[in-house]
This record gives C-alpha cells, sequence and structure tokens, in this order.
C-alpha cells in the first residue's frame, strides 16, 4: 500500500481503478482536411477495429459473467453498423472537410441526444451506448485503443494538472474522483470538482504518474489522502468512513423542501453555482433555490470556435425551463486569466488576471458580447434569466454594457423576437468596485462578490499560485470588512447582494454572513444542504456583536 497526501477540494470517498489522464487525449479538435475520401477510409478502419474489440468483449463476458450481461456488446456492435449512423459520419467529413474524430463525436452527439429526448425508457437509456460506442472509435483514430477500454468503468481520474477545459468535458458518469500533482485549491478545475460533488484533491505528493495507472485506489476527500492498492485493515477504516458519509448524506436528505431560515426568521437564498448545463441534475437533486452563478465561459472553453447565438440559446433555454420558474443568474463570459480559449486569438501578456478579461473583452469586442445578449435575451421568454457581469471596476463600465444592451433589445424589437423581464446585475470582485458600491449600487439589480478574485486582487496573491496558499487568507479582515462595506451599500439603495465566490461555502463564516445581512449564497450543489443546516440552527439575534 501506498499513501499519498493532497489538498482536499472536496470531501467523501471515492473508491476504484486509477486511469491516468494525459493532456489532449480526450479532446477532439475540428481539423480541416484536404482528402474527404481517405478520412472516410480512416474512419472505416476505426470502425473495423472498433467492431473487432467490441467482439472480443463480448467474448470475454460471455466467459465471465454470462450471456445477459455480454449483450450489451452485441447492442453496441449493432449500433456501429446502423446505416444512419454511418451515413451521418461520412457525410459531416464529405461536406464539412472535417477529420474523422470531430464527424465522429459531432454524430455521436446527435444520436445521443436524439434517444435520450425519446419517450421509452429503454430507448433513452441508449443514449449513453452511443456515446460509449463513438468514444471507442475516436479512441481509435487517436491511437489510444488501450484509453477506451479503461474507461469502460467509472474512474478515478489522476493527472499531471487538468485545465479547465479538459475537467468540463469529461464525461461526469465515468469520474469518480479527481487526484492532480499539481494545482491550487482556488483554480476553476478545482471549483468543477466541487460543482460534481466528487471527492477531489490537488497538489498531491505523486511523484510517477505511471506507477499508479491502473491500481486499485481510495480516495479519501476529507482528510486529502490517495491510498494505493490499500490492504485490508485500511480498506476496512476507509469502508466504514464511506458508510458514515452515506449516513450523513441521508440525515442531509430530510433537509430537502425545507427554507433556509434562522430560528429568529432571518431568510437566506441559497443558490448553485454551475460551470455546465450537464450539472442541472445536481442542483435539483440538491434542492437549490436557483442558480446563483452560471460560468457562462465554460460553453466557449468546450468548443474550438465561437458558440453560435443559436447554440447558446439553446443552452440558456434548457437551464432556465428546467429550473421552471426560480432565478437564474448567469454570467457573461469571463474568458481570461486561468481560463484561456485559443479561438479567441488573445495577445500574450504579462498578466493574465490583470488582462484583457472578461467584461473587457466584451467591450472591446462587442460582436461577441452581443451574440451572448441575443441568446441570453431570447432565453429569457422560457424562465426567469438574470445577468451578471463580471469584473467591474468603474460606473462607466456598467453605462457601456447597459448602451450595448440597449442596442440588443431595440434589434430584437426590430424583429419581433419576445423576450422577458432580465434582471441585471454585477460581480463585485475587484477593491475598486467595493469601494464604489454605492454607486454601483445606483445602476444595477443586484450585487453578487466573488471572493475567490476579490481576496486575490485585495491580497495582491495570485489564486492560482500554490506555492502562496499560506498567505490566500479569504477571512483576512480586509476582506470581510469588504464584503460588509457592499452588503450596507446595496441594502442603502435597495438592491440585494449576495456571495458566489468560494468562500460562500465556507461554514466557519456562515453565522458571520447573516450577521451581516448577506441575502443570498451561491455555492456548489453540494454544500446548499449542509449550509441550509447551519442556517436553520442559528439564531442570530443572539450571535455576539
Ligand atoms: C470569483 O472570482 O469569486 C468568482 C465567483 O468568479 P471566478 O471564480 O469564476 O473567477
Ligand atoms: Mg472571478
Amino acid at each position: 500500500m501506498q499513501i499519498y497526501k493532497g489538498k482536499s477540494v472536496f470531501g467523501g470517498i471515492a473508491m476504484g481503478k486509477i486511469r491516468v489522464y494525459k493532456k489532449d487525449e480526450n479532446q477532439v479538435k475540428r481539423q480541416k482536411i484536404e482528402d474527404e475520401e481517405a478520412e472516410i477510409s480512416r474512419y472505416q478502419s476505426a470502425r473495423d477495429e472498433a467492431m473487432s474489440q467490441l467482439q472480443e468483449l463480448y467474448d470475454k463476458a460471455l466467459r465471465e459473467i454470462g450471456e445477459a450481461n455480454a449483450a450489451i456488446f452485441e447492442v453496441h456492435q449493432m449500433m456501429l453498423e446502423d446505416e444512419d449512423y454511418n451515413e451521418s459520419v461520412e457525410n459531416i467529413i464529405r461536406t464539412e472537410h472535417v477529420n474523422a474524430e470531430y464527424a465522429v463525436a459531432a454524430t455521436g452527439d446527435n444520436f445521443s441526444g436524439m434517444f435520450a429526448a425519446m419517450e421509452d425508457e429503454y430507448m433513452r437509456g441508449r443514449a449513453a451506448d452511443v456515446k460509449d460506442i463513438s468514444e471507442r472509435v475516436i479512441g481509435i483514430l487517436n491511437g489510444a485503443a488501450g484509453a477506451v477500454v479503461a474507461a469502460d468503468e467509472p474512474v478515478i481520474i489522476v493527472a499531471d494538472d487538468l485545465a479547465p477545459s479538459e475537467t468540463v468535458q469529461m464525461d461526469k458518469s465515468k469520474v469518480l474522483s479527481f487526484v492532480t500533482v499539481h494545482g491550487s485549491l482556488n483554480s476553476h478545475t478545482a471549483i468543477l470538482a466541487r460543482t460534481m460533488s466528487i471527492p477531489a484533491l490537488v497538489s498531491t505528493n505523486l511523484t510517477s504518474l505511471g506507477d499508479v495507472d491502473g491500481a486499485y485506489a481510495v480516495v479519501d476527500g476529507s482528510a486529502g489522502k490517495l491510498y494505493v492498492e490499500p490492504d485490508e485493515e485500511t480498506m476496512k477504516k476507509l469502508q466504514q468512513r464511506q458508510r458514515e458519509f452515506a449516513e450523513q448524506k441521508e440525515l442531509l436528505e430530510t433537509l430537502k423542501g425545507k427554507e433556509n431560515v434562522t430560528l429568529d426568521g432571518q431568510k437566506m437564498l441559497l443558490y448553485a453555482n454551475i460551470g455546465n448545463s450537464k450539472d442541472l441534475a445536481t442542483v435539483i437533486q440538491n434542492d437549490a433555490g436557483g442558480i446563483g452563478l452560471f460560468r457562462s465561459e465554460f460553453i466557449y472553453l468546450e468548443r474550438d470556435h465561437f458558440p453560435t447565438e443559436e447554440e447558446q440559446f439553446q443552452i440558456y433555454k434548457q437551464v432556465a425551463q428546467t429550473l421552471s420558474g426560480k432565478r437564474v443568474i448567469i454570467r457573461t463570459l469571463d474568458i481570461g486569466a486561468d481560463k484561456q480559449c485559443d479561438y479567441f486569438e488573445m495577445e500574450k501578456e504579462e498578466n493574465p488576471a490583470m488582462g484583457c478579461r472578461a467584461i473587457r473583452i466584451c467591450l472591446t469586442r462587442p460582436e461577441i458580447f452581443k451574440t451572448q445578449l441575443r441568446a441570453l435575451f431570447r432565453a429569457s421568454a422560457f424562465g426567469k434569466i438574470a445577468i451578471m457581469y463580471p469584473m467591474i471596476t468603474s460606473v462607466e463600465e456598467v453605462r457601456r454594457i447597459k448602451a450595448i444592451v440597449a442596442e440588443v433589445k431595440a434589434e430584437l424589437d426590430a424583429q419581433s423576437v419576445e423576450y422577458g423581464e432580465v434582471e441585471q446585475g454585477i460581480m463585485i470582485e475587484t477593491p475598486a468596485a467595493v469601494m464604489i458600491s454605492d454607486l454601483l449600487a445606483e445602476e444595477v439589480d443586484f450585487f453578487s462578490i466573488g471572493t475567490n478574485d476579490l481576496t486575490q486582487y485585495t491580497l495582491a496573491i495570485d489564486r492560482q499560485n500554490t506555492k502562496l496558499d499560506e498567505f490566500y487568507d479569504p477571512h483576512h479582515p480586509a476582506v470581510l470588512r469588504m464584503i460588509q462595506m457592499v452588503v450596507e451599500n446595496a441594502h442603502r439603495k435597495g438592491i440585494w447582494a449576495g456571495i458566489c465566490g468560494e468562500l460562500g461555502a465556507d461554514m466557519e463564516l456562515t453565522r458571520e454572513f447573516l450577521k451581516m445581512g448577506v441575502d443570498e449564497l451561491s455555492v456548489s450543489p453540494g454544500r446548499i444542504l449542509p449550509l441550509r443546516k447551519i442556517i436553520r440552527e442559528t439564531n442570530v439575534s443572539q450571535l455576539c456583536v
């Protein structure tokens, strides 16, 4: 047995095989190709190889687990032989002049979307199978045949580091846990793992990843430990901890449907942070009152081209409809710093966290901004959408945003496109915004405090730099006083103020936030019920001042 130590991103116990993830392995890039026929024959050979892999799997399963369980591999073979599936791949290669990997991925997405929308439960279940076979073919095209087989069961992903764009593209049903050698607790990869509510560690002292690939392991997210090939006694202890976690979870379940209200009647909104429409199931499961931060930039990071207005509209509409009338706050794209997108073709900067990012991109490249705003306003006809703008530092910026929003609305009016009432708020994540929050409060409908960046800019500490973790103190009195100031200024002007940075989920501060009068906390979905528990057990009037 080997034990490694890391920093805990999210608690809980995960048990399973390790799969070492190497950069770019699972990413499908859209590439232009010259010779369509050669590409089609490349696809056909990969498909043939997939067919024989499936035959092998069928034979093995038949021997080991019986005919009924082996049948799934027969179904996969039939799907791979399906005429419509094959025609679709070949058509995409021919008409769009693109690589086979991309054509297979696009076909897989389309077909699995079609299955997922079917009435019949059995057919709906086939959506995952189509994705599976497509991934198998892509793996072969990429020359990573072994990887496809390894992903047949959920795994613990171990990686040197993971970019947010890589994390967001992983199939969540196949990931039990993330463990990385690098990465800080405040990075977006850590934030995404929290959103998925799975045990995760960063900054783990693993030296040679190759040695642990394929090994059986247990991640204890709360204790920050990775056990590789645990011995029997350790395994027993970990299984006991796993049972305790399950019991705690069950207790929290009883809080579903209950109000977030203190013993003396003070209410708090508890909303969820998401990065993707795939996170919606956990939002509903955890009984969130709404979505307080949808990091829309992940829609951009998942692609290798600008998402079209229509693509974005469909996503925002789906989120609004799923939340059926509950507030959904969508943050406009916050590209930049650690969230880099090649096709934005940004110039290299010395200091990207302080560079051309977020609203600065939107104001200097309004065509990108307008596409997103049009999609958001159109989607607002289908639910309670609110828009939030990141990285604000001045009243002038808010006024420029308003002018662009007015243009977008005028265009939609001229085209008789419907949209609903849309609340508009800003993130308070720069010290400048804090200091002028009295003025900003006159311009907007709400504030949401982004404590991740606010801490970084207030303490002058790069949130990505793990070496500075000991100095990155979000409990710093300067940060807490700023939160207090923002809430007071918001209330004076009659608007609400919440927190959507990671500090919102810090249970050591929940009582303090209640005392300050914070109106909303937006946190990763798995934190909602534990926070509800604290709120319901607190008597604010009895807290010492
Ligand atoms: C923040 O800065 O606190 C925030 C919520 O935004 P992000 O973490 O995406 O920068
Ligand atoms: Mg931020």
